[in-house]
């Protein structure tokens, strides 16, 4: 074996020059808050304890269950034994690059998310800092929010109404996105009853309410014109994922072709993609905290965006260590041009959290303790741990 190799199959040691808190244990485990939850209601979560006895906590994302990501967490927590938690970005690539022909894209990225978040929340308990001032500070500790509503390509005019109303009204929402999840394997198959609930939506709120639609990758590059024409006539301020997200080059060419801000990269999963959209003429991006990089690379997307003159606006749909580590790199960010993203109003994991992060007055608040701020009864995940 040559060096390299033993270099790269061997223990992730740090330095000697480190703190103190060397990882005694990395613990990953998929959550089932309730027994009937479908795997996507599930968590994936990422435990990393020191041996002066703090302890940091991460989430992957969900798809699946996060089972698929919780795996390869599994297989890289035995080389992290005696790493400083410090020395998390040198982790971080040395762990991507050990796991890169898994395909650099999905499930490694997802766990590389989840032990940097992790590892970030220890990091501030190490120096008693709130991530966000270790990031270089808030321009804002008060963020309002979007109602994200999904599930809205198999509700009839009606419903879609209904459902949008509750929400509105309940939650104060700054904005709202209806969503439509619908078969991926389908395009174009409803245009007229899309643009008919665009419409009725537009009708309950008003003509300047902000509103964004979200096609869940269901249009061709035709229909994606035309639904985005209707948008443009209906006031939206926003046009998501119109086309499949593996299709960089149509996706490109509806955002140029349409007036209408067209948003896209919630399925980018390293910053070199990141570009490649950017380039291909998107001009709002959504690259997602739990899915790709982490707090460090949510904010290498930050630097890339700053550079590129391009809206930056996290996808974001988990309702607990995902969502504040989200609102963490969110208040650092000088141009913050739309509300953060709110999906999931189920107080399902609230049990786990002594400070559950709850919207009031139609605004979260980013936690101001060491770390990511959130205190974790450990006692009721490993209850709820499947
Ligand atoms: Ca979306």
């Amino acid at each position: 074996m040559d060096k390299m190799n033993t270099q790269t199959n061997s223990q992730i040691q740090a330095d000697q020059t480190g703190s103190s808190h060397r990882i005694s244990s990395v613990e990953a485990f998929q959550v089932s808050w309730r027994p009937t939850d479908p795997p996507g209601l599930r968590s994936a979560i990422v435990r990393v304890r020191t041996e002066s006895g703090l302890t940091g906590y991460g989430e992957a994302s969900p798809m699946m269950g996060g089972e698929h990501s919780l795996l390869v967490a599994r297989d890289f927590a035995d080389s992290l034994k005696g790493a400083d938690p410090l020395d998390h970005a040198v982790i971080y690539d040395r762990l991507l690059h050990r796991y890169i022909k898994l395909g650099p894209e999905g499930a490694v990225t997802g766990a590389l998310a989840a032990l940097d978040i992790a590892l970030w929340d220890l990091k501030g308990k190490i120096l008693n800092l709130p991530v966000y001032k270790m990031l270089g500070g808030a321009w804002r500790t008060s963020l309002p929010f979007y109602a994200s509503i999904g599930g809205n390509a198999a509700r009839s005019v009606d419903e879609v109404v209904k459902t949008v109303e509750a929400r509105w009204i309940s939650e104060q929402p700054a904005a709202i996105k209806i969503r439509w999840d619908g078969d991926r394997t389908r395009q174009d198959y409803d245009i007229p009853g899309d643009i008919a609930k665009a419409k009725a939506v537009r009708k309950l709120v008003g003509d300047d309410f902000p509103l964004a639609f979200d096609a869940n990758n269901q249009y061709s590059v035709g229909g994606a014109i035309r639904v985005g024409r209707a948008l443009e006539d209906l006031g939206y301020i926003w046009f998501e994922e119109p086309v499949q997200h593996y299709d960089v080059r149509a996706m490109g060419e509806v955002a140029q072709r349409l007036d209408i801000t067209v948003a896209a990269a919630e399925q980018t999963y390293t910053t070199q993609a990141l570009v490649d959209i950017i380039n291909a003429g998107v001009r709002m991006v959504q690259p997602d905290i739990v899915k790709m990089g982490g707090i460090t690379g949510l904010m290498q997307c930050s630097a890339i965006c700053y550079a590129h003159g391009v809206e930056l606006v996290p996808h974001q749909t988990q309702p607990g260590i995902g969502h504040v580590a989200n609102l963490h790199v969110l208040a650092t960010l000088m141009h913050n041009t739309k509300p953060a993203e709110f999906a999931d109003p189920d107080t399902r994991m609230h049990v786990a959290f002594e400070n559950p992060p709850i919207p009031e007055g139609g605004c979260f608040t980013v936690p101001d303790g060491p770390g990511l701020g959130l205190g974790i009864i450990d006692a009721e995940l490993d209850k709820h741990r499947t």
